[in-house]
């Protein structure tokens, strides 16, 4: 193909709900410092459907132009529709250079598309520049094994086409947007489509492992010695929040899934600290973590190569040197916490991270199917539906706890469950005291293990039939039940990085409710949610007023029908009184400025593309 401009492009691979995968914003960093050097535009390629999210996305990351491909067929990637597509629009614009993030749809396709173009491709880089004489790409991967990087060049044919590997670049900073966007309509029909997605099924477990973008990852290797010694690496993991890798040895030997391996056939990684335990460093697993900040190794081999890439060597049996980080690390954090508690003060990373956002942020309740219900199938649907929706359009999802006393589905469980989009600073769990001991401690430790951090206690309102904890269970014998004081104290102690809310009644008789937050934030609490606020409140007054420095969120109920809220008021409130839900939200938001709202019973269908328009997510 002769080209017909100096462009360079990335393609913006897109998932199914039409967000960009990281791969291709990535790209957009090294593809505009080739595009400058080779004196073209920068040209980001989204294929997908309802992708909206991805343009916007590629947008912010310096795209001077953004062809659009949007229709049904692309939601989910075939080899057929994706080449065509591709093809089509690389003959018509006449791109110099393409890149494509080297994931398994990547390297389906792009060999697919260069054949078609009668063009080179290499596979699978870790570097990217430009020969400066030439001005073609100079594309580096690992070559014989990886034991050698080889550099290559395509000087006959165009478009200069190469496959990246995800997390070799770092995603930029996000830049005001100014690309110029080209929708093209290009169709593909059914029969030219010959594969078609019947199911996606899931690994267990690979939803939640994001080794690209992971700060933290302790990884295993052989001389872990089994799936048991994986416990303990992920335990160090854990108490770090950060994941769990592997080398190619551990996952052959079926000891953890194929999504935690690092390495030249696994994942490229670069996170701030990577502890490699029990690995010997060979070449392939060490092309993979070569971005990382910091390396530490712990093997007991003095001699191992490991060694020569790692920051910090610990020669000694991980069996006893991994035990005693762990130790050490819980030890420090348990005195820093004991440190903040005596002075009372606050850091940064008690709050979450919506309190510092500019625009007060939008909190939506979210119920989870009930164990009881009849309709599970269809309950579950919507739950995922609006979860995805609302952490898409960057809203904090607000996930009850068995609500209204009826046994139901935990947040995390169906996170787990339905491998579902982890944003961590747009989800909160709720958590109440209707309990086993042992299920408190999995919903926390799947909290940890998912990196998610904010969570709204209250001591709520169960049924006999709902087991309570009890107050020895949360380490606190000496009170008659066990409240959200308790709940607080407990998890302070145990998960001193999480986050927590705590509810405020203002229905309830002032003094003994203010009597109770205090006891709440002595607990650990770093801020507070409301009972809906119907416009103005003399106590949502008092709270702001009396507790400036901590951050309130103020409670807005969206449905019309007045029953519940009555309920909760413990006040008759006639169904046919004129409340107007987005009106009392303006009045709340007008009223309440520095707030951020938490919104109950919010329709779905009816009210959140308004909600949306008010929050300026269109
Ligand atoms: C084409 C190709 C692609 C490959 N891709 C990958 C890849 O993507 N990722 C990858 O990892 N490998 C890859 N490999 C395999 C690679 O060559 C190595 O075989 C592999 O990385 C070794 O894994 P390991 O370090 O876990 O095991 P080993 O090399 O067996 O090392 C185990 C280490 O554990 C130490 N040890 C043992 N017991 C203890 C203990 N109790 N305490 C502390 N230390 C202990 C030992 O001293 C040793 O150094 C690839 C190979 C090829 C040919």
């Amino acid at each position: 193909m002769i080209p017909k401009t100096k462009d360079l492009w990335v393609f913006i691979e897109t998932e199914a709900d039409g967000t960009a995968r990281n791969v291709g914003i990535e790209l957009l960093g090294p593809g505009r410092t080739i595009a400058d050097k080779q004196g073209g535009k920068l040209t980001a390629v989204v294929i997908g459907y309802e992708a909206d999210a991805a343009v916007k996305e590629a947008d912010a990351h310096g795209a001077d132009a953004i062809i659009v491909v949007d229709a049904p067929e692309y939601k989910r990637f075939t080899t057929d529709a994706y080449t065509k597509a591709l093809v089509t629009l690389v003959e018509k614009y006449g791109p110099t250079s393409l890149l494509i993030g080297a994931t398994p749809n990547g390297r389906d396709f792009a060999p697919r598309v260069s054949c078609r173009l009668k063009t080179g491709l290499t596979a699978d880089c870790t570097g990217l520049d430009v020969d400066e004489e030439t001005g073609n790409v100079l594309w580096t991967r690992p070559t014989f094994g990886g034991n050698l990087m080889a550099q290559i060049q395509c000087p006959d044919h165009r478009p200069q086409m190469g496959t990246v590997r995800p997390g070799v670049f770092k995603k930029a900073e996000p830049v005001e947007g100014h690309a110029e966007i080209i929708r093209e309509d290009l169709r593909v029909s059914p029969e030219d489509i010959r594969t078609r997605v019947m199911e996606v099924i899931r690994e267990a477990d690979s939803g939640k492992v994001d080794l690209e973008s992971a700060e933290i990852i302790v990884a295993g290797g052989r001389g872990v010695g089994g799936p048991d010694g994986f416990r303990l690496i992920r335990e160090l993991a854990d108490v770090l929040g950060g994941q769990v890798g592997a080398s190619r040895p551990a996952v052959d030997s079926g000891w953890i899934p194929h999504a935690h391996q690092v390495g030249q056939t696994g994942k490229t990684v670069g996170p701030k600290l990577y502890i490699a335990c029990g690995i010997s460093g060979a070449i392939q697993h060490t092309a993979g973590i070569a971005g990382s900040e910091t390396v530490i190794a712990i093997n007991s081999d003095p001699d191992a190569p490991i060694f020569s890439v790692a920051d910090y060597g610990i020669v000694g049996d991980l069996f006893e040197v991994i035990p005693a980080m762990i130790r050490e690390i819980r030890a420090r954090k348990q005195q820093e916490e004991a440190e903040g508690d005596q002075t009372g003060k606050k850091t940064a990373s008690d709050v979450p991270a919506w309190v510092n956002s500019e625009i007060p942020v939008c909190h939506i309740d979210l119920t989870p199917p009930k164990h009881a219900s009849q309709k599970f199938s269809k309950d579950l649907a919507a739950f995922k539906r609006r979860y995805e929706a609302y952490i898409r359009d960057d809203f904090v999802v607000s996930i009850t706890d068995n609500a209204m006393a009826k046994m139901a589905f935990q947040g995390t469980e169906l996170i787990d469950a339905l491998g579902l989009t982890v944003k961590p600073e747009n989800i909160t769990i709720h958590l109440n005291t209707f309990h086993q001991k042992a299920e408190l401690d999995r919903i926390l430790s799947d909290m940890r293990r998912l990196g998610l951090k904010n969570l709204l206690c209250i001591t709520g309102d169960g049924s006999d039939k709902m087991h309570k904890l009890l107050p020895e269970e949360l380490e606190a014998p000496e009170a008659p039940v066990a409240t959200s004081v308790e709940l607080i104290r407990y998890i302070r102690r145990h998960y001193p990085e999480f986050r927590i809310g705590c509810a405020f009644n203002n229905y309830e008789p002032p003094e003994s409710e203010f009597a109770k937050l205090e006891r709440k934030l002595e607990a650990g609490a770093s801020y507070i949610i409301t009972q809906p606020v119907l416009g103005k409140d003399e106590q949502i007054d008092r709270l702001v007023r009396e507790y400036p420095d901590v951050p309130v969120v103020t409670e807005v109920w969206m449905s019309p029908k007045l029953s519940l809220l009555s309920d909760i008021m413990e006040r008759e409130i006639p169904d046919d009184y004129p409340y107007d839900p987005f009106e009392t939200l303006k009045e709340v938001k007008k009223n309440y400025p520095a707030s951020a709202n938490y919104l109950g019973m919010l329709s779905y269908k009816n009210q959140y593309p308004e909600l949306k328009e008010m929050w300026g997510k269109e």
